[in-house]
């Protein structure tokens, strides 16, 4: 890394920390030319390999706008969007690959996002999931549905958007 002043192609680490959580080092350097500081931060790489085959850097920022598209006229407040974004990538990291093809980070989105708000869901799944008839929303209702039914928590979630109707 040079110098960012003096383009020094050498520099000393003189501290250097975890900060989120230990999935990122951050180091403060000094250049040895001309000994003014700076710093660096070091993440390993979390890349999400695209359908044509192209590689990016996974993003939470682009979780949270794809979300946020779904979620739309929705009762879902930005904090909620971060807390999801942070649960994909947590969800991601878990699996233990460095590459992650497009479609499961598409995946990891679908379950916090149906905890979170059933039609943000459903927009969300049919275009994922290329829904293409009246009958695949229907089957995606009905499962949706049979879940709030098992899990007590979504219990209280369905009730509260059945008494704002
Ligand atoms: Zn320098």
């Amino acid at each position: 890394m040079r110098c960012p002043f003096c383009r020094h192609p050498d520099s000393r680490v003189v501290d250097s920390r975890e900060v989120e959580e230990g999935q990122a080092i951050r180091r403060r350097r000094s250049c040895s030319q001309c000994s003014r500081r700076f710093t660096t931060v070091e993440e390993a790489v979390l890349a999400v390999v695209k359908r044509s085959g192209v590689t990016e850097p996974f993003s939470r920022d682009k979780v949270v706008t794809g979300v946020r598209r779904a979620c739309q006229g929705r009762p879902v407040d930005e904090d909620a969007l971060q807390q999801l974004a942070q649960r994909v990538e947590e969800s991601i990291r878990s699996t233990g690959c460095a590459e992650i093809p497009s479609h499961e980070v598409g995946l990891a989105i679908l379950g916090p996002l149906r905890d979170l708000d059933g039609v943000a869901y459903l927009r969300f799944a049919s275009v994922y999931r290329s829904f293409s008839s009246v009958e695949d929303f229907e089957k995606e209702i009905a499962e949706l549905k049979r879940a709030e039914e098992v899990s007590p928590n979504d219990l209280g979630a369905a009730q509260e958007s059945a008494a704002e109707r």
